[in-house]
């Protein structure tokens, strides 16, 4: 995952134009006092990663952000003729994957969940084509996974590896900032997520599936596809979905 690593952290670049090192041998007296790459994207520090929470008087923001939700079809079935070593390689293997297809696209993995990841575009990092770079970074996500998935198959004897990728996302405003008992626990909340992850819930191994709002936004990287009315579980209204 060394491939997109940045010297300095692109948080304080950009909020501040303050070059925070990240890496090498000017970071040492930095990490000394704790600023260090965060574990949800390691191209922001830590400060970055908090600066939200500690500002707000509130706890939480509101921002404009795209959600994105990939889930590892398969692993159950695969669960009861694997040895648990093995598959928990198939999920390591798995979040190394989502979180490379996250990153490379200035993503933040905010959490994992299960078999699933949940990451969040537009913060910290700013980007004014969140919703087309979470479109990227899922059919990055399903390459890197494909790619793995053969390789794994493989080393693990598996004739067919019936395991797959199914993702899903969506995009608007939404309330972010700590919930819960555990005030560490920096997280996204709202419509915005709620329906990225019941799109998620119908997608196929294999799918990505994108709510009109981010097809919208994303327009240029998206074919020619019509939408389908998907009945999402806990919404009313059937749900117009994009494959991207
Ligand atoms: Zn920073």
């Amino acid at each position: 995952l060394a491939e997109h690593r940045a010297i300095i952290c692109k948080g304080c670049w950009q909020k501040m134009h303050v070059p925070v090192p990240l890496r090498g041998p000017f970071s040492i007296p930095f990490r000394i006092v704790g600023i260090k790459p965060s574990r949800m994207n390691p191209n922001i520090c830590t400060i970055c990663e908090t600066m939200f929470t500690r500002i707000m008087p509130s706890r939480t923001i509101g921002i404009d952000a795209t959600i994105l939700f990939a889930d590892l079809r398969g692993y159950t079935t695969m669960s009861q003729s694997l040895t648990p070593e093995a598959m928990s390689g198939v999920l390591d293997a798995f979040y190394d994957e989502c979180a490379g297809g996250i990153w490379a696209h200035d993503g933040l993995l905010n959490k994992t969940i299960g078999d699933a990841v949940m990451a969040v575009f537009n913060f910290p990092i700013q980007q004014s084509d969140h919703a087309r770079q979470a479109v990227l970074a899922a059919r990055d996500i399903q390459a890197r996974c494909q790619a793995r998935r053969d390789a794994l198959a493989e080393s693990l004897g598996l004739a067919d590896a019936a395991f797959g990728v199914g993702i899903g996302i969506h995009t608007g405003n939404l309330s972010f900032g700590e919930f819960g008992h555990n005030h560490r626990d920096l997280t996204a909340i709202g419509d915005v997520v709620n329906i990225a992850a019941r799109a998620q819930g119908v997608a196929a191994a294999g799918e990505i599936l994108v709510s009109a709002a981010v097809h919208d936004a994303a327009r240029d990287t998206m074919g020619n596809g019509a939408a389908r009315d998907y009945r999402l579980k806990g919404i009313e209204q059937p749900v117009a979905l994009y494959a991207a």
